[in-house]
Order: C-alpha cells, then sequence, then structure tokens
C-alpha cells in the first residue's frame, strides 16, 4: 500500500518496566462513576445508567515531558482515574468473563476544561470540547495486570503540589472495571488497543502552570505530571 500523505504516528503509552509500548486505538472514559463526584457535580448518583464519552488517542502525552496549559480555557480541572488496556476486544461480554478482555491497568487524568463543558451542558451541546483539548491528559503508564482482586481494593488518590486533592479506593467505583466493559461492549465493539478511563472520584478543581501533579493507584506506577 502506498500512502499519498505520511501515515499518522500510531499512538502508545510507555509499558512500566521495560522498553516496550502498549499500542492505543480508542480512549473510551466513563462519567461520573463515583457518587461523591455525581452528586459534586450536581447529579443523582443513583439514577443513572453509566454513560461514555471518547478521547483522541493522539491527545495522549507520552513521556516524562512537562504537560502545557490548553488554550481556550481558564478552568482546566484534573481528574484522576484507573485506566484499564484491553488485549483482547469482543461485542456483548458478559460480565463474568470481562476481566478476561484486559491487558494492564494504569494511572491517568483526565484533565477537563470545565468552562467549557459547564456552557455545552447549559446550551444541550456536546461536550466534546471539554475533553478533547488540543493538549493534554498525560497518558497513563500502564502496567502488566495485577490480580484483579488487588485492583478492586486499590487507594486511589491525587496530590497536587504535595496536597492530596482527591482520595478514594476503587471499591467506590459505581459501576465495577468488568460491569463498564460488559455496558460497553454493548455499545460498541471493543478491540485490542483500547483503553478505558474508569472515572473520577471527588474533590476535582482547577489546576494552573507551575502546578505538580501526582497521581497514584495501589500495585500501580505512579504518575507525575507538572502543568507549564
Ligand atoms: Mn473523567
Amino acid at each position: 500500500m502506498r500512502y499519498v500523505i505520511d501515515p499518522p504516528v500510531q499512538a502508545a503509552v510507555p509499558v512500566a518496566g521495560t522498553d516496550a509500548v502498549f499500542p492505543v486505538r480508542r480512549v473510551y472514559c466513563v462519567g461520573r462513576n463515583y457518587a461523591a463526584h455525581a452528586r459534586e457535580m450536581g447529579h443523582d448518583p443513583d439514577r443513572e445508567p453509566p454513560f461514555f464519552f471518547m478521547k483522541p488517542a493522539d491527545a495522549l502525552v507520552v513521556g516524562g515531558a512537562d504537560m502545557p496549559y490548553p488554550v481556550a480555557t481558564a478552568d482546566l480541572h484534573h481528574e484522576i482515574e484507573m485506566v484499564v488496556a484491553l488485549g483482547k476486544g469482543g461485542r456483548d461480554v458478559p460480565v463474568e468473563s470481562a476481566n478476561g478482555l484486559i491487558w494492564g491497568y494504569g494511572v491517568g487524568l483526565d484533565m477537563t476544561r470545565r468552562d467549557i463543558q459547564g456552557e455545552a451542558k447549559k446550551l444541550g451541546r456536546p461536550g466534546t470540547w471539554a475533553k478533547v483539548s488540543t493538549s493534554r491528559r498525560r497518558s497513563p503508564p500502564c502496567t502488566r495486570s495485577p490480580p484483579p482482586a488487588l485492583i478492586e481494593d486499590a487507594a486511589i488518590w491525587l496530590e497536587v503540589n504535595g496536597v492530596r486533592r482527591q482520595a478514594s479506593t476503587l471499591k467506590a467505583l459505581i459501576w465495577s472495571v468488568p460491569e463498564t466493559i460488559s455496558y460497553l461492549s454493548g455499545l460498541v465493539e471493543l478491540h485490542p488497543g483500547d483503553l478505558i478511563f474508569t472515572g473520577t472520584p471527588e474533590g476535582v478543581a482547577a489546576v494552573g502552570r507551575g502546578d505538580v501533579l501526582h497521581g497514584h493507584v495501589d500495585g500501580l506506577t505512579d504518575l507525575e505530571v507538572r502543568i507549564v
């Protein structure tokens, strides 16, 4: 095959402790998957089925580089999330076998232009540009699967300049990882290389240039990002 222009570079995230990378196909994100975060955003967590949105794979920022503050916002929020990397795909995957699709896990930041999101909600418009910003969320370092029992009990937290802003455990997920994979696989066919950001706990807030963000999920490689 001869491309008429250079083909886009394959998006990928580093695999912790190796020189290998995990190739990324699509990036799915779950909205409001922790009850306390749903409440802080003005919603009733008991009445809502899971919903999903996407980020473009080429928005992933890889490596130890600083993260530039994105354009067109004055209210950039951090959302610390546990990320699932799929090594297998499927459609209508039963909850009981959903963990079998998982290749590994990572710590990710679903950086969000909250002012653009608020305006879009008010106008009933898609929230795409709140989540897609030209730059950047930090890509998750991807860690090969720990046992599911470990990940389900894991603590998740984010510190900004050494101050704990978000803290919860994966037990607080409204929709568990296998439930999320199963539900999503009923909406789209999942494929190897897909990432799923599983939602953020309460405590989201704005960050600015110079802030250092340190994210953690028990058993995974920590994530550190400086906003510049
Ligand atoms: Mn999020």
